[in-house]
């Protein structure tokens, strides 16, 4: 018993269950007009009984044969309407049966996310901090040379960042969940916190080139740390996901009178299938347990809500030959002119 309370917590056993209960339910609802029918040829019968005491069929013909109609039309009448009202029953029990496996399911798959979710973020916060942790320890016990020195500081600061970074995307996705969220917004050159934010990501990136082509003098209200989280969800992201040593570019132009923020790379693209639902809570492509690369399901999400804030849109597209392109259109901004 409690195997099966465990298997129907675990969600294994709900669609059997459930697909016995609406056969279940669709036959009792049959049954129930077979039984309607079935009194509704005794009634029938017990009526012409009752006919054919009352009045006698060569004496009185014409009233025999009136009264024998409405027996009949009365029989027409409940069939009719027992017709009618079992179908709207089971229009309505296969819509509400549509309904319920439907948030059943939404409910099942959000809870395989979150586990999933779960396993992902404590391997992504212990391996940072283990990374990190070993570094540490390497150069206070051993005398090593500078230059080795300067390249675990590198390291423990790249694993640092890169906790910092699932750390901000958990507040925010609670922040969003609860809709306390709030903007801080200023007027910002946005053409020069994009160039130093990828300057920033490609001085750490020693895997791929980050090419930039950002027109500049483009000035927005927005919220700066927001938009850093964007960028750096974006060409982390790239960087993550695509073969090592190809380029990754993030462009800023204007286009029809719309700012365009573009983040491309060569890798391998995004399926068609896959290209709404990446920007879901908790959502990656593939299974947990094949997939190499690490992550939350939590950037897109975010990246998609922080845009919305600023009153923009995202859509991801394929690059030629191959790759994805990351565009964001932005309405609201300026530009100035050298
Ligand atoms: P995470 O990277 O933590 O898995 P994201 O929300 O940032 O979560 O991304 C969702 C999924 O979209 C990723 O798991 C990955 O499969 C896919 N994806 C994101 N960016 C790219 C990219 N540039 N190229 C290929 N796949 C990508």
């Amino acid at each position: 018993m409690r195997r099966v309370f465990h298997k129907l917590e675990s969600g294994k056993m709900v669609t059997p269950v459930y697909i016995f209960l609406l056969i279940y339910t669709i036959m009792a609802l049959v049954w129930w007009g077979v039984l309607l029918f079935r009194q509704s040829d005794q009634i029938t019968g017990y009526e012409r009984e009752n006919l054919a005491m009352r009045i006698d069929s060569t004496q009185q013909p014409m009233q025999y044969h009136l009264a024998e109609q409405r027996i009949t039309k009365n029989e027409e009448l409940r069939t009719f309407k027992f017709l009618g009202e079992g179908a709207i029953f089971l229009l309505i029990l296969l819509v509400g049966a549509w309904l319920v496996y439907r948030a059943i399911r939404k409910q099942l798959k959000l809870q395989q996310q979150q586990q999933n979710f779960l396993m992902a973020v404590t391997h992504e916060l212990k391996s940072p901090i283990a990374a990190a942790k070993l570094n540490l320890e390497t150069i206070r016990k051993r005398k090593l040379d500078e230059e080795k020195q300067h390249k675990l500081i590198d390291n423990t600061i790249r694993e640092t960042n890169r906790l910092d970074q699932l750390c901000n995307n958990i507040l925010l996705a609670s922040q969003f969940e609860s809709d306390r969220n709030q903007l801080f917004r200023e007027d910002l050159n946005f053409s020069d916190l994009l160039q130093a934010g990828t300057d920033e990501i490609e001085a750490r990136t020693n895997s791929h080139t980050i090419v930039t082509d950002i027109q500049p003098g483009i000035w927005l209200n927005g919220d700066k740390f927001m938009l850093q989280i964007v960028l750096s969800n974006l060409v982390e992201n790239a960087i993550k996901y695509v073969p090592k040593g190809t380029e990754i570019r993030v462009l800023l132009f204007e286009k029809d009178r719309l700012l365009k923020w573009q983040v491309i790379d060569a890798g391998p693209g995004i399926p068609a299938g896959e290209k709404d639902r990446i920007f879901q809570k908790f959502y990656r492509i593939g299974n947990e347990n094949t997939r190499s690369a690490k992550g939350s399901g939590l950037g897109l999400f975010l990246t998609r809500k922080i845009i919305e804030q600023h009153n923009g849109t995202i859509v991801v597209k394929d690059n030629a030959p191959a790759g994805t392109i990351f565009e964001i259109t932005l309405g609201e901004y300026s530009a100035q002119t050298a």
